[in-house]
């Protein structure tokens, strides 16, 4: 963004490294990694080579990639296609667009893109900050959840919904990955994870005796460690979101971060 460049200005704030953010194709405020990234340069454990992966042969997806499914290597460089000039990509995101006073669709100067997003961002405990202990989390704890047509329209009508085109690009399977199952006839759709959270009865600050693991007071699909929550304070509160959710809508969330040592 230094150098005027834009198509990644969305994903402002989201902490982390260049080589993990191909991992789960990161995403914000109407902008993925994936439609910026050319292919990245790869170390793959399989044959200890280097190699160059196009982004088509990674199998991103919405939060996640063939590495994430378990193609194991280190991402050593990745490549992206940005637009010179120094306005930000159209504004795709309708909470971004309204901070901004723009239309979706606009463009505007790639700071105050940026700018906004941060904003946007630390509203919601979103950026790592000492000062914010909501800001003390793994992000979003759920992906929104997609659902079809026909499901969605059996909502309640003020559910956020978001009609999303599945267009699985052609591509190579990774070894030992699974056949992905045929898209369904119909178009699906985007449910929100916070929407369906808060509805399901659990408010913000929500947290369980003697845990150390709350519901950010910002942002119902962050959870906070207050201090000292363990693994297993985090996996019980998300466990019972889960429940509620799928008891009130019949919906099941499925967690962003990755499990290492506790079960959901
Ligand atoms: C406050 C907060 C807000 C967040 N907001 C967002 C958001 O808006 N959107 C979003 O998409 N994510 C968000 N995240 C999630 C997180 O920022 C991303 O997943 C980010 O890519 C993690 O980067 P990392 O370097 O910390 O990777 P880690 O968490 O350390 O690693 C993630 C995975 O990638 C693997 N990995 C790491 N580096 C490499 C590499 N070079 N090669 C191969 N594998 C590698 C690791 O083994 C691990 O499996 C948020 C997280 C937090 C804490």
């Amino acid at each position: 963004m230094d150098a005027g460049l834009a198509g990644v200005e969305a994903l402002s704030g989201i902490p982390g490294t260049v080589g993990a953010a191909p991992v789960q194709n990161i995403g914000a405020h109407g902008q993925e990694l994936g439609e910026r990234l050319v292919g990245i340069d790869f170390l793959d454990y399989a044959t200890g080579e280097v190699m160059r992966l196009d982004a088509r042969d990674l199998g991103l997806g919405y939060r996640t990639s063939a590495l994430k499914r378990g193609r194991a290597g280190i991402v050593l460089a990745v490549e992206l296609d940005l637009d010179a000039g120094g306005w930000s990509g159209p504004i795709a995101y309708a909470q971004l667009a309204s901070a901004l006073q723009v239309e979706l669709g606009e463009r505007v100067p790639l700071a105050d893109a940026r700018r906004a997003v941060l904003a946007l961002r630390a509203s919601k405990g979103m950026v790592l900050d000492a000062a914010d202990p909501d800001s003390v989390s793994a992000g979003s704890f759920f992906t929104n959840p997609i659902v079809s047509e026909s499901f969605a329209r059996a909502m309640p009508a003020d559910a956020p919904r978001w009609p999303i085109v599945s267009e699985e690009p052609e591509r190579v399977l990774a070894p030992g990955e699974d056949v992905p199952a045929l898209a369904s006839a119909e178009y699906q759709v985007k449910l929100s994870a916070a929407w369906l959270i808060e509805r399901s009865g659990i408010s913000r600050g929500f947290t369980l005796p003697g845990s150390g693991a709350a519901i950010s007071t910002k942002h119902t699909l962050a959870i906070v460690n207050r201090g000292g929550a363990t693994a297993a304070d985090v996996a019980q509160l998300a466990s019972l979101v889960q429940t509620r959710v799928l008891a009130e809508f019949g919906v099941r969330l499925h967690p962003e971060p990755v499990f290492v040592g506790v079960e959901l």
